[in-house]
């Protein structure tokens, strides 16, 4: 039997569970259904998986009041204890993993090859959290003249947590995990075209001991039941992951609530190759970076701004790997590009080919609609491509990459840096000083030398300009789902102005 056959078989056992069922909420602890209902389809075959509750304001109320009453119990639970639980949702995790994967395939287009690794990296990020959680409240001493200043961190309040379709499992658990092991309650919101395994990580984190209301879960579309998150008062912050319009949209809605914010957004990446660079190093990670996850990712690289010295050859290469790439069944191993994850962003996707051609890029590779019922693209090189045309300057989120010229390292800047965005940039040279002052003048929160994303989950991650608002990893998400205190003692009899004498 092929590994296809085999995936295909596991999947079918793996489904039945939505089957035959309206996908419900998760609210202290109880499944909730809606009056509403939308509909999950795969991106493979146009199939209906189920029906799904299409949450409102008032299941949000709902959700918003349970995290509200479960949160003096998790705040001040023994950190220990938290972190306790928060391990066992990672062992289950990996317990659950090829499930996992599986359907998160099947849900959203992504190839089994990515999302095998993408569920396991759910559980790190679990594990990473909780091993901090007993140390989350701790603080500095910072003494002065008269008084001794002890600073604490208590967690915020419920908070509430909006993610997007692309690999939205492990994305759910990036945000998700630093909350609990703060001590902050939990209103998540996933997205709409996405929706299955939200369900699954809010299932494995009450199997494994969540107490109730700690952790709800509320499905619909992102302008009522995210809108109606965003403003509710009881919720003390928003998690938000998505794009740069939604973001300037949820700012509006929370101002009235004065609602913290901290949002990961889009990005229109630059990965720079110097005319010294290892070429194909350069070449494997710029391929990589933005022909994987189907490019529907946000640290993608998906511009490509090459020496002069290199142009002709650098784009000749990337012709003949784009040529090469596998589009496919997702579930195939072999596959290296899956179909899309709705109609609507496969036409968002195959418009830039009007527009390219339009604004007078060449279409290296040309990559039209697949056939079938399914969301299937066939992967795109634009090169000669110009700082100005919409192709260099605007998130496509597809496999698609826009390749341009530059003659020395200030143009490079100036091109890299032309974009509205900041999320990540990719330099490749073997100069390490021109690395450093490159480095330095792009504008970007995460840039990588000489390598593609490599993440490290104690190092800062987030976008700077419309990529977003500042950073996770390490303790930067502890700051966001904590509010830092100071306590100022005397140490003494220092002097204190008398009025009213
Ligand atoms: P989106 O902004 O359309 O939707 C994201 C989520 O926001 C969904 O759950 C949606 O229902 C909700 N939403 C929509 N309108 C809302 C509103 N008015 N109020 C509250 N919630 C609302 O984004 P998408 O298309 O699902 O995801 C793709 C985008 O996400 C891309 O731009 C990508 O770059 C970005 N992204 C960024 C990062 C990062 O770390 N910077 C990571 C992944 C994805």
């Amino acid at each position: 039997m092929s590994k296809l056959q085999e995936n295909l078989d596991l999947l079918a056992g793996h489904l039945k569970q939505f089957h035959g069922r309206t996908l419900p909420h998760r609210i202290n602890g109880e499944d909730v259904t809606s009056e509403r209902v939308m509909q999950s389809r795969s991106p493979v075959d146009d199939s209906v998986i189920c029906d799904v509750a299409e949450g409102s304001a008032s299941d949000i109320d709902a959700a918003a009041r349970a995290a509200q009453a479960a949160f003096p119990a998790w705040r001040d639970m023994p950190g220990k204890q938290r972190k306790k639980i928060l391990h066992a949702v990672a062992d289950a995790i990996v317990a659950r993993a090829d499930e996992i994967a599986l359907i998160e395939s099947w849900d959203t287009g992504q190839c089994i090859r990515f999302m095998s690794k993408a569920a396991l990296r759910g559980a790190e990020n679990f594990r990473f959290f909780a091993d901090q959680a007993e140390g989350a409240r701790n603080g500095q001493t910072l003494p002065s003249t008269d008084h001794m200043n002890i600073t604490t961190r208590t967690p915020i309040g419920p908070v509430g947590i909006i993610t997007p379709w692309n690999t939205p499992f492990m994305l759910s658990t990036w945000k998700i995990a630093p909350a609990l092991a703060s001590g902050c309650t939990v209103v998540h919101k996933p997205a709409e075209w996405s929706p299955l395994t939200a369900r699954l990580l809010i299932e494995i984190a009450e199997g494994a001991g969540l107490p109730k209301g700690v952790w709800n879960m509320v499905n619909g579309v992102g302008e009522e039941a995210g809108r109606a998150l965003t403003e509710h008062p009881a919720i003390k912050a928003i998690a938000f992951v998505g794009e740069s319009s939604t973001g300037s949209a949820i700012m509006r809605q929370g101002s009235e609530t004065l609602k913290r914010v901290h949002f990961e957004l889009g990005g229109k990446n630059p990965v720079v190759v110097f005319d010294d660079a290892d070429f194909d190093r350069a070449l494997d990670a710029a391929v990589f970076m933005i022909y994987s996850l189907n490019g529907e990712r946000c640290t993608s690289s998906s511009r490509v701004l090459i020496q002069s010295g290199l142009y002709n050859r650098f784009v000749t290469a990337l012709e003949q790997r784009v040529n090469n790439l596998k589009v496919g069944h997702p579930l195939d191993p072999a596959t290296e590009i899956g179909p899309l994850i709705h109609p609507r962003h496969l036409a968002k996707v195959n418009s830039y080919l009007e527009v390219a051609e339009k604004d007078g890029a060449r279409i290296a590779v040309r990559g039209e609609a697949g056939e079938g019922d399914g969301y299937f693209v066939n992967p795109t090189l634009y090169a000669d491509a110009t700082q100005n045309m919409r192709i260099a300057q605007e998130e496509i989120f597809g496999p698609v990459l826009t390749a341009m010229k530059f003659d020395d390292e200030a143009e490079a800047l100036a091109i890299a840096n032309s974009v509205a965005y900041g999320l990540a940039g990719y330099v490749w040279t073997n100069d390490v000083t021109r690395a450093l002052r490159f480095s330095d003048g792009l504008e970007a929160g995460m840039i990588w030398v000489n390598s593609e994303n490599v993440r490290h989950l104690p190092t800062p991650f987030g976008g700077t300009k419309a990529s977003g608002i500042g950073r996770d990893g390490g303790d930067w998400s502890f700051d966001f789902y904590m509010e830092t205190k100071n306590i100022a003692i005397a140490t003494g009899q220092h002097k204190i102005s008398k009025l009213g004498v």
